[in-house]
């Protein structure tokens, strides 16, 4: 078995050289390929059937709650992008520009969107006039690009997949209360569909959105130790409603700006999921998001009816995204090749099987072989697969749970951050100055002010001035 897992794919060891694990997984499970193109990737098609599975069930929750879907243009003349002037001066040095069009320079160049919120300003400044315009619930799924220099699949690349959503409402209650509602939305999204744990927060002035009155967050933990941003929602106030003139007359016919939000969740979420579950075999996906939730491997397959009683367990488990494994590679291989796309569950069906009425079913997350009656594979497969979900969640917050510490002294934080990967929560001033020295002197930034909020000392852990937040801080992808 070793030796035919190391014919099919090796891949580096996590403890070894996690940057390398996650490398050798994200190529060698077929997620990505590289492309001529400089800093962007392709999505192979396992890499892509994650991202739509994320894309339906995101989309699906979206519409619950009555955001629509739209589609801006890709391009942002330059003049509208400079109307909100932090906006601006927070993606400027990331933008890329379009001079020409074919042989003749633009008289304006224009920018490839890095996020579109001055289009749908644009756009509302022309669609709403009445309070009974509003609210506005729009979202969009589309592909933004930022001139990064350092990039990694799925964590940072020049273009990535995103979705974004843009609201407009009447009142500043109501764009708060959208605000946190999209950032509940993500985080049970995670916590019920990828099986992870996260944390919810507000993020500090220096860390928030370019623009935003306030950014929201759910902050996640890899394997290693490093936190992962996972999704953001903010909330603009009438900030970016007064530079683009965004304007409706009220019930008693006065003028008033309207109160926005946005947010969006990315294609770095599927290396979230990887990087949260995956181990030495490879990745390692919750039941819920896998593209295939069961594969069916026949042993000894030449012999007289294992193939046509594979085929048959395979149409029996229609209900779950199954795929049969027919060819001619050894069982050990496709052992492997299954354990390395992540495939939560494996059956097992071969000669002694098939006399004893029964199958092989193997879990990925675990390792454990279970054998069940064939009478009763489908109710078995289906217990097991929601077992699977719950449990990676589980673990995966135990995990998370045994790497999160608590420092009340700058000499423990210094202590914890070098030595400890995981979040350290600890009491902070409220002032810029030590967020700052913070990251000078340790490289760990301000993951999040949390929602759940702890009293662990009176003092700021950098200053020893009086204590205003806890704060979650960690070192971050
Ligand atoms: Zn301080």
């Amino acid at each position: 078995m070793a030796k035919e897992k190391k014919q099919v794919r090796e891949i580096t060891s996590m403890s070894e050289d996690f940057a390398q694990w996650y490398t050798d997984v994200v190529v060698k499970a077929g997620l990505i390929g590289y492309t001529s193109v400089k800093g962007c990737m392709a999505l192979k098609p396992a890499g892509y059937a994650i991202w739509e599975n994320i894309q339906h069930e995101l989309d699906k929750r979206f519409k619950e709650t009555g955001v629509e879907n739209v589609y801006m243009p890709l391009f942002i003349p330059e003049s509208l992008l400079q109307k909100e002037k932090d906006h601006v001066e927070g993606f400027a040095p990331e933008v890329a520009w379009v001079t020409h069009g074919g042989l003749n320079e633009l008289q304006e160049r224009m920018c490839v969107r890095p996020t579109s919120e001055t289009l749908f300003c644009d756009f509302y400044a022309k669609e709403i006039q009445s309070y009974r315009d509003l609210p506005k619930m729009y979202n969009q799924w589309c592909s933004v690009v930022r001139w990064e220099k350092e990039t990694r699949p799925f964590l940072r690349s020049r273009e990535f997949l995103w979705q974004e959503g843009h609201t407009a409402h009447a009142t500043a209650e109501e764009s708060k209360e959208r605000t946190e509602q999209m950032l509940n939305l993500y985080a049970d999204f995670c916590e019920q569909v990828l099986a992870m744990p996260v944390i919810r927060g507000q993020k500090t002035e220096k860390e928030k959105f370019a623009g935003a009155e306030a950014t929201y967050t759910i902050e996640a933990l890899m394997h290693d130790g490093k936190a992962l941003q996972s999704g953001t929602s903010h909330n603009f106030g009438d900030g970016f409603a007064r530079a683009f003139g965004i304007q409706y007359t009220d019930k008693e016919n006065k003028l008033q700006y309207v109160h926005q939000t946005s947010w969006g969740m990315t294609t770095r979420l599927i290396g979230a999921i990887i990087m949260v579950h995956g181990d030495d075999n490879g990745l390692v996906l919750p039941p819920m998001i896998a593209p295939t939730q069961v594969i069916v491997i026949p042993i000894a397959q030449h012999k007289e009816g294992v193939l046509e009683k594979a085929e048959e367990l395979k149409n029996r488990l229609s209900g779950f995204r199954v795929k049969l494994d027919a060819t001619d590679n050894k069982p050990g291989w496709k052992f492997a090749e299954a354990e390395m796309r992540g495939i939560p569950v494996r059956v097992e069906i071969g000669p002694k099987d098939i006399e004893a009425n029964q199958a092989v079913l193997a879990r990925r997350d675990t390792g454990e072989k279970i054998v069940v009656s064939l009478d009763e594979l489908e109710t078995k497969v289906d217990e097991l697969l929601k077992q699977i979900q719950s449990d990676m969640f589980e673990k995966a917050r135990a995990h998370r749970d045994a790497h999160t510490y608590v420092a009340t002294n700058y000499d423990e934080f210094k202590d914890i951050i070098a030595n400890k990967p995981g979040f350290v929560k600890a009491m902070w001033c409220g002032d810029r100055a030590c967020e700052d020295k913070i990251k000078e002197e340790t490289t760990a930034t301000s993951r999040c002010m949390p929602f759940a909020q702890e009293h662990l000392s009176d003092v700021c852990v950098c200053c020893g001035r009086p204590a205003k937040k806890m704060v979650y801080w960690g070192k971050a992808y």
